[in-house]
C-alpha cells in the first residue's frame, strides 16, 4: 500500500506527522511511503533524512498516490476535495469544532480515524496522541512560566543573600498535570496540586508535591472528571483562593470531555495575587480556566501576567512530532497485514477511532450533531 504525508496546512502548525524513523519503519512492513517537499521541515527533519520515501512537489500527487493520508491537525476541505473515494485518512479530526468538514469526509467515502477518539484502553496507550501531546503540553507550560515569571524557581544560596523556591499551583492533574509538576520539581520550585478526581492525590505526592484537599469529588465516566455542581463551584473557590494567593506561578490544565474548559481561577482570585505572578493557562483552547484568560494572548490584570497560549505542542516540535507519529505508527500498523492494509472492523479499538467510513459518520455524538 501506499502511505503518503502532505505538508500541514495550518498556520503556525509545527508538528509533522512522521519522521524519518517511522517511515523507514513503515518502509520494513512492505509499505510505499511517499511525502510532499519539506513536509518535514518546520520540525526539523529534512527531505533528505527520508531516505526511504519517495519526495513529490506537489500536494496535489500526494493525494492522487495515497491509499491512506497521515496528518497532524484536520483537513481543510480543499484537502478533503482532493482525495480519493475510500482513501483512509489518520489525524486529529476535532470533530465538534468543524461539522461541516466530517460531513464532507462522509460525502467523499473518505474513511477517517480521529486521534482524540482512540480508546483510552491499556492496548491503545501507545496510539494514544491526546496522552502524547499533553505531555508536551506540560512540561512546555511550565518552561514558559519559568520564562514570565519574575522570580527564580529554585532556591539559591548566594553571596548575594537567599533566594527561597518559587511556589507553583498546578490546577488539574490529567497527563498534562502530572508532567508540569515533574518539570517545576525539576527545576526546584515548590509544587503544589489539585485535582476534583481523589485518585489523583496519591500521583501528586508520588511526584513530590503536595496535594490540596477538598471534600469535592467529581469522578466522571471512563476516568474523566464530571462537571461540578455550582455549590461545588463556590466551595472549590473558596479553597483554592488562599493557594492561589499564596503562588508566584500557577499553571491550569482542567479540562472535562466535551465540554468548555470549567471556569476555576475568578478575577477576583487573580486580584488577590501578587503583582509580578504569572497564570499559564493551557486550556486555552477551550476557553481557558481562568475568568481573564483570552486564548492565544498575554494578558496583565493588576500586575499578574495571564498567557492563554493556543497548540502548545507544536511549539515543541521535534519531540512532539516523534511522540505523535509513533502513535499515529502503533494504530496504522493494526491495518497492515503482509504489507496490504487490512481492517479488522472488529477490532474495538479501529471501531472505537473510527469517525467516517462508506459514505457514513460512525462516531454517534458527532452524527448526531451533524445530522
Ligand atoms: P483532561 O485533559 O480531560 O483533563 C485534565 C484534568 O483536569 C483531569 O485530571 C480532570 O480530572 C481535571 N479537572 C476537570 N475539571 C476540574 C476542576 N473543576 N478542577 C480541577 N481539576 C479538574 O484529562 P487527561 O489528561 O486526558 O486524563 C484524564 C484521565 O484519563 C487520567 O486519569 C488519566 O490517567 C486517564 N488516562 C488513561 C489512559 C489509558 O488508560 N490509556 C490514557 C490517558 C489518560
Amino acid at each position: 500500500i501506499c502511505v503518503a504525508v502532505p505538508k500541514e496546512q495550518t498556520p503556525a502548525e509545527r508538528r509533522v506527522a512522521l519522521v524519518p524513523e517511522i517511515a523507514t519503519r513503515l518502509v520494513k512492513l512492505g509499505v510505499k511511503v511517499v511525502i510532499e517537499k519539506d513536509m518535514g521541515k518546520s520540525a526539523y527533519f529534512m527531505d533528505t533524512a527520508y531516505q526511504n520515501a519517495q519526495l513529490v512537489d506537489t500536494a496535489e500527487q500526494v493525494y492522487q498516490q495515497a491509499e491512506v493520508i497521515l496528518k497532524v491537525q484536520p483537513p481543510t476541505l480543499a484537502e478533503i476535495e482532493q482525495m480519493k473515494a475510500g482513501t483512509v485518512l489518520i489525524g486529529f479530526m476535532a470533530p465538534h469544532h468543524y461539522p461541516e468538514r466530517v460531513a464532507k469526509l462522509r460525502d467523499k467515502k473518505i474513511t477517517s480515524l480521529a486521534m482524540e477518539l482512540v480508546p483510552r484502553i491499556s492496548r491503545a496507550q501507545s496510539m494514544d496522541a491526546l496522552s502524547s501531546q499533553a505531555s508536551v503540553a506540560g512540561y512546555k507550560a511550565v518552561i514558559m512560566a519559568a520564562d514570565l515569571a519574575s522570580v527564580f524557581f529554585p532556591m539559591l544560596t548566594t553571596a548575594a543573600g537567599t533566594i527561597r523556591p518559587a511556589k507553583v499551583l498546578i490546577i488539574g492533574v490529567g497527563v498534562a498535570g502530572l508532567q508540569a509538576i515533574a518539570t517545576a520539581r525539576r527545576l526546584g520550585a515548590m509544587v503544589e496540586a489539585y485535582d476534583v478526581r481523589a485518585a489523583t492525590k496519591e500521583q501528586v505526592q508520588s511526584l513530590g508535591a503536595k496535594f490540596i484537599d477538598m471534600p469535592i469529588k467529581a469522578e466522571g465516566q471512563g476516568g474523566y472528571a464530571r462537571e461540578l455542581t455550582e455549590e461545588e463551584k463556590q466551595q472549590q473557590q473558596a479553597i483554592l483562593a488562599k493557594h492561589v494567593a499564596a503562588a508566584q506561578v500557577v499553571i491550569t490544565t482542567a479540562a472535562i470531555p466535551g465540554r468548555p474548559s470549567p471556569k476555576i481561577i475568578t478575577q477576583a482570585m487573580v486580584a488577590g495575587m501578587t503583582p509580578g505572578a504569572v497564570i499559564i493557562d493551557i486550556a486555552s483552547e477551550g476557553g481557558g480556566n481562568c475568568e481573564l484568560t483570552q486564548p492565544g494572548k498575554t494578558v496583565e490584570y493588576q500586575g499578574v501576567i495571564i498567557h492563554g497560549p493556543l497548540n502548545v505542542p507544536s511549539q515543541t516540535p521535534l519531540h512532539a512530532s516523534e511522540m505523535y507519529s509513533k502513535n499515529l505508527f502503533n494504530l496504522l500498523s493494526l491495518m497492515i497485514k503482509n504489507g496490504e492494509l487490512q481492517i479488522d472492523w472488529e477490532d474495538e479499538v479501529i471501531v472505537g477511532s473510527t469517525l467516517t467510513h462508506a459514505g457514513e459518520i460512525k462516531h454517534v455524538p458527532t452524527r448526531q450533531l451533524v445530522e
